[in-house]
C-alpha cells in the first residue's frame, strides 16, 4: 500500500513521517501523475488559498477530485479539510468541493488563539491524543451522510464521509499515529474492497 501526501506546501513532511513510522509507503505528491500511484492522499495543513491555486495551476485539482469521487481515501487536516469542503463559510472560493461540509476558516481566531487540548476520540482511539489547533476550521454544517468523529463545545473538529476524513487539528504534530493509523485502516479497508 502506498500513500500519498500532497506536497505543494504546508506541513508535508511530518505526514510522511508519521506514515513511515507506520511501515506503510509513502510519496509526496506534486504532479497528477503521481496520483496514480497511491492508494490514499492525505491533503496537510498550511494556506488552503495558496494550495487550491498551486492544485489548479499542476493541473492537479480535477483528476484528484474525480479520484476521490471514485473512491479514493482522503483525509484533509486544518487547510486540507477546506480544500475537501462543498462549501466555506467565509470565502468566495471553493477547491475539491467533494465532502458534504460547510467550514468555517480561521474559526478560532488569528495565531495568537492557537491551542492545544487532549482528548479521547471515542471512535479512533482507546488513547488520549493530543489535540493541536493552528489558526483552525471547524465544521458548522454537516450533510446527512457525514459521521460526526469529534466535538468540542459544541463545534465539529473530525468528521467522516464514506472514503473522505477531515480534521480541523493537526495529528502530525504530536507523537500520538492513532490518527495515521484510522487513515491507513480506511485505505486498507478500500483495497480489499477493490480486490
Ligand atoms: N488558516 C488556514 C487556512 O485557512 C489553515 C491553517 C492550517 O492549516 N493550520 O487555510
Amino acid at each position: 500500500m502506498k500513500i500519498g501526501v500532497l506536497s505543494l506546501q504546508g506541513g508535508v513532511i511530518e505526514h510522511l513521517n508519521h506514515i513511515r513510522n507506520l511501515e506503510a509507503d509513502c510519496i509526496e505528491v506534486k504532479e497528477a501523475e503521481d496520483l496514480d500511484e497511491i492508494n490514499g492522499i492525505i491533503l496537510p495543513g498550511g494556506e488552503s488559498t495558496t494550495m487550491g491555486l498551486l492544485l489548479k495551476e499542476r493541473g492537479i485539482l480535477n483528476p484528484l477530485k474525480q479520484k476521490i469521487l471514485n473512491g479514493l481515501p482522503a483525509w484533509g487536516t486544518c487547510a486540507g479539510m477546506i480544500l475537501l469542503a462543498k462549501e466555506i463559510e467565509n470565502d468566495f472560493r471553493k477547491h475539491l468541493e467533494v465532502m458534504n461540509i460547510k467550514v468555517k476558516r480561521n474559526a478560532y481566531g488569528s495565531q495568537l488563539d492557537s491551542f492545544i487540548c487532549h482528548s479521547k476520540v471515542e471512535k479512533v482511539s482507546k488513547e488520549e491524543i493530543p489535540l493541536i489547533f493552528i489558526r483552525a476550521p471547524y465544521i458548522v454544517e454537516v450533510g446527512n451522510d457525514v459521521d460526526v468523529i469529534f466535538e468540542i463545545d459544541g463545534k465539529v473538529v473530525a468528521a467522516r464521509e464514506k472514503n473522505m476524513l477531515a480534521t480541523s487539528f493537526h495529528p502530525e504534530l504530536s507523537t500520538s499515529l492513532e490518527f495515521h493509523k484510522y487513515f491507513l485502516n480506511m485505505c486498507t479497508e478500500n483495497l480489499k474492497k477493490l480486490n
